[in-house]
């Protein structure tokens, strides 16, 4: 987001009203139309999600209400700010649509000063809550989840495959002699190693898998979809990619434990336990390999 210009979507069934809301802000923004709320709920499904919305209320179809209620409801359309602009000029109209969740409402015709310093404003406190959002669940040296993030999500992803009876497998990683690194070549060092580190494990992960840095040096990968055999497979790979890695010109090795998910007979913390077992096997035994 920084850097770029916020989306914005603009939504009404009268092509000539878009075209006129367009005028105003096509300098400042990037633009999306749509001309039913159908179409809107289509577009907010999309990866690039706008940051906000602004919304007839009276189409054929879906009403405004109706599509923000619907956004609203679900928690990945939720953050969009949503603000009406609408000829429907009575105080109910407003309460309504404020009740809904949007954050502003205008009536038409709407003044174009006014509309972009609204505009303006909501735009700023939706990129500052999407900062705050990813700060909470980002681990800041390396950006990649944090434990929080992991746990709150894990319990989800539990839950989903013993419904559909689908496997899931972690993989627990520790960076052996961590401590050392820190201690002959300093922490700049150690960071960038964990840096480096990161970087790699997000490499060979698909998109939907969890990676996480657990604490200091523990990383977890969570992945979806993944029997057993295939998950240690993929850990093996990492354990030889980062022996060639040389962060730094720094000799790295890892100890990996692996452990697929009992589906209905165990939670998240029993799984971490079983695989956290076998990544302290993997260093018992010698380090810089993968148990399970
Ligand atoms: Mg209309």
């Amino acid at each position: 987001m920084l850097g770029e210009k916020a989306l914005i979507l603009l939504v009404d069934d009268e092509p000539a009203n878009i075209q006129l809301l367009a005028g105003y802000i096509k300098d400042d923004y990037q633009i999306k139309v749509a001309t039913s709320g159908e179409q809107c709920l289509k577009l907010c499904a999309a990866t690039q999600q706008p940051d906000l919305i602004l919304l007839d209320v009276d189409m054929p179809g879906m009403n405004g209400y109706q599509v923000c209620e619907q956004l609203k409801s679900s928690p990945s359309t939720a953050p969009i700010a949503i603000m009406f602009v609408t000829a429907m000029q009575t105080e109910e109209d407003e309460e309504t649509a404020l009740s809904l969740g949007a954050v502003d409402y205008l009536t038409k015709p709407v003044r174009p000063a006014i509309l972009l310093a609204r505009i303006k404003t909501h735009v700023k406190l939706k990129i500052q809550h999407d900062a705050l959002v990813n700060m909470a669940m980002r681990d800041q040296l390396t950006n990649l989840y944090n434990r929080h993030y992991l746990l709150e999500s894990a319990n989800h992803r539990v839950a989903k495959a013993m419904r559909q009876k689908s496997p899931i497998s972690l993989l627990i990683l520790d960076i052996d002699h961590f401590k050392q690194i820190n201690d002959t070549k300093g922490h700049g060092a150690g960071d960038a190693v964990l840096k480096s580190l990161a970087e790699l494990l997000q490499q060979q992960c698909r998109l939907e898998d969890i990676v996480a840095r657990f604490g200091g040096e523990e990383f977890v990968i969570l992945f979806d979809e993944c029997h057993l055999a295939t998950a240690v497979k993929i850990a093996e790979r990492i354990r030889a990619r980062i022996e060639d890695s040389h962060p730094n010109g720094i000799f790295v090795t890892a100890s990996i434990g692996v452990a697929e998910l009992d589906n209905g007979n165990e939670g998240f913390s029993e799984l971490v336990k079983r695989a956290d077992d076998a990544m302290y096997e993997a260093k018992r035994s010698g380090r810089n390999k993968v148990l399970f």
